[in-house]
């Protein structure tokens, strides 16, 4: 049983052009009202023309995503290509109508207007309690801005040689091939693609994972003069902005925009380094698992043998998902079911359709859309859960404002990870040893690509950045990835020297520099707060609640806060960790009744 979304429920197609031109006349009166604007205004005028703006704001991205949705389900459906390109050219126009506003909030020079004051900045920002902390946060954002023409500069700079940079490292990655040979294939191929190539390294075969990896960094190791003057390129320029812009560190460009202070990513990645013993024990039964003296890198990650075949039938799937939902917190699960009920979930893989999941939140007052490609597998089922948890999220916070109801980086997994534990739990509670084996085997494995990894990855930017302003060689530098992967596996692991180039092969610090720990955080900030859930029980519940109605509308650690979770405390994500430890030893419990 598959379904379609209705995405009527947006906008309906033959509604488009009445609501572009509502639009477009909406954009009019709020570009008229510029005379309005003024230090001393009404507080009641103000207020007027943030709700305009938000109004505006939901009509555009109901233009937008309608057809947007609608090419995700079917790239060839050409009229929704045509319909997405007219609102994304109204959209950068409305962007550009109404940036006198934005530029006045932060109390920029506006021409013909006063400039707004920081005294009665706080009076009008006070009168509208929904709007404040995205107001109050533009108002900060401005110290790091420069002046018009040097923006101006810096955005022609980015488009012309920043994407330029960029674009040549894709264009590299690209064009590579790979020669693959296994040791036991009888002859080598050609393999076009990396993501085909890289599926090997899941392969149940040994020389099969271990022959991705080396045609892999070969090719990487061939050309790492150009990605490596592409890091460098990008990195510098990431450094001289952030001085620039007057940032403490070339970090603290990222955290401010993820609402974040510096000093608990500082010890956010403090207490990874702590608990990388963790996955160590982890990888030393996995190497008894996979009969080895010492897990090989090649073998990371290797597949838990005899995975059992499972099949679950959709249906099957949404009423497990369902009946967790409901045992945890009715209001929880019946937020769930709006989106079933409303036909708002696409749910089969079909050609032209695109791959992967997510929920795609609109406006406040439309029930999120969830896209699955659901192929019946177990790790499908967790995929359910987490992307209706994106959904309910959305649903909790929908008495906010446009801007405040999609929650900040950090918060943003919160009730999709939830989601997915209460399923993995109940799952662990009913499924005998062998089943519980493969389950929390692979449970391990998404923890630590989610969270460890990449919070060594971060390690390696900060370095990195230290590195290259100090001057460095390419060789220099997989020296110091090197170091980050001997800390990070100790003895436990048998890393071949050719995984020192793997930091070219990573795109993220290319493309938005200091992205990766942002994953490592949320992950880590849903598990810690699951771990507390499950320590304090349906007590715990409100605050849960309580996070999600927040969405945007206070810094993460304000919100938090608020519900007793102190992220300065080293010892609130030690729980995390904990948990991740849990699911260790049970896992060890069972090996040990195999004895293997
Ligand atoms: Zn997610």
């Amino acid at each position: 049983m598959s379904v379609r979304w209705n995405l009527d429920d947006i906008l309906p197609e033959s509604q488009f052009d009445e609501l572009y031109a509502r639009a477009e006349k909406d954009l009019e009166t709020f570009i008229a009202k510029k005379s309005l604007l003024s230090p001393s205004m009404s507080k009641k005028d103000f207020v007027d023309l943030l709700k305009l703006e938000d109004s505006i704001s939901e009509d555009l991205y109901r233009l937008y995503d309608m057809p947007a949705l609608r090419e995700s389900a079917n790239s060839s459906d050409t009229l929704a290509q045509k319909l997405k390109g007219r609102a994304l050219q109204l959209l950068v126009q409305a962007e550009d109508a109404v940036r006198f506003f934005s530029h006045w909030i932060k109390g920029k020079d506006v021409e013909g207007v006063d400039t707004l004051d920081d005294n009665n900045a706080r009076r009008l920002f006070a009168a509208s309690k929904p709007h404040r902390h995205i107001l109050e946060r533009a108002r900060e954002l401005a110290a790091h801005t420069l002046t018009e023409p040097e923006e101006r500069l810096a955005t022609l700079k980015d488009a012309n040689l920043r994407e330029t940079l960029q674009d040549v490292r894709r264009q590299l990655e690209t064009a590579q091939t790979f020669r693959f040979k296994p040791v036991s294939a009888k002859r080598s191929k050609t393999i076009a693609t990396q993501s085909e190539l890289m599926q090997y390294v899941h392969d149940p075969r040994p020389d099969y994972r271990e022959a991705a990896y080396r045609s892999l960094f070969d090719v990487y190791k061939n050309n790492l003069p150009l990605y490596f003057f592409v890091f460098q390129g990008i990195q510098k320029d990431w450094d001289a902005m952030a001085g620039l812009r007057g940032y403490e560190s070339p970090i603290a460009m990222r955290n401010v925009s993820n609402d974040l202070m510096s000093g608990s990513v500082e010890l956010l990645l403090e207490v990874c380094r702590r608990n990388a013993p963790l996955f160590q024990r982890f990888f030393r039964l996995k190497a008894r698992l996979l009969k080895q003296k010492k897990l090989s890198r090649f073998d990371l990650y290797a597949p838990y043998p005899d995975t059992p075949d499972e099949r679950i039938s959709y249906g099957d799937a949404v009423d497990l998902v369902m009946n967790t939902f409901t045992d945890f917190h009715q209001p929880f699960a019946d937020r769930a079911r709006r989106i079933i009920d409303e036909q708002h979930i696409d749910s089969h893989p079909r050609k032209e359709k695109s791959s992967g999941a997510f929920c795609a939140t609109v406006t406040p007052s439309i029930t999120p859309y969830v896209l699955l490609n659901y192929t019946g597998r177990l790790r499908d089922v967790s995929v359910i859960a987490h992307e209706l948890g994106h959904g309910v999220h959305s649903l909790y916070a929908n008495g906010q404002t446009i801007a405040g109801q999609n929650p900040t980086l950090p918060l943003a997994e919160t009730a999709s990870t939830f989601g997915e534990l209460l399923v993995f739990e109940r799952l662990l509670a009913s499924y005998d040893e062998q089943a519980a084996a493969a389950l929390l085997f692979d449970k391990l494995s998404d923890s630590y690509a989610t969270v460890m990894r990449q919070a060594y990855f971060a390690r390696f930017e900060i370095e990195a950045h230290s590195a290259v302003a100090a001057g460095v060689t390419a060789e220099e530098l997989s020296d110091i990835y090197f170091s980050t992967l001997t800390e990070q596996f100790g003895d436990s692991v048998d890393v071949d020297e050719l995984f020192r180039y793997e930091w070219s092969y990573i795109p993220h610090m290319v493309k938005t520099p200091f992205y990766v720990y942002a994953y490592a955080f949320g992950e880590l900030l849903s598990l810690a707060l699951f771990a507390r859930y499950k320590a304090e029980g349906d007590s715990f519940i409100p605050k849960i609640e309580e996070i999600l109605i927040s969405g945007r509308t206070s810094y993460p650690h304000t919100i938090l806060k608020k519900c007793d979770i102190d992220i300065s405390s080293d010892s609130f994500w030690q729980g995390s960790f904990d948990l991740v430890e849990g699911w260790l030893e049970k896992l060890s419990k069972i090996f040990s009744h195999e004895k293997i």
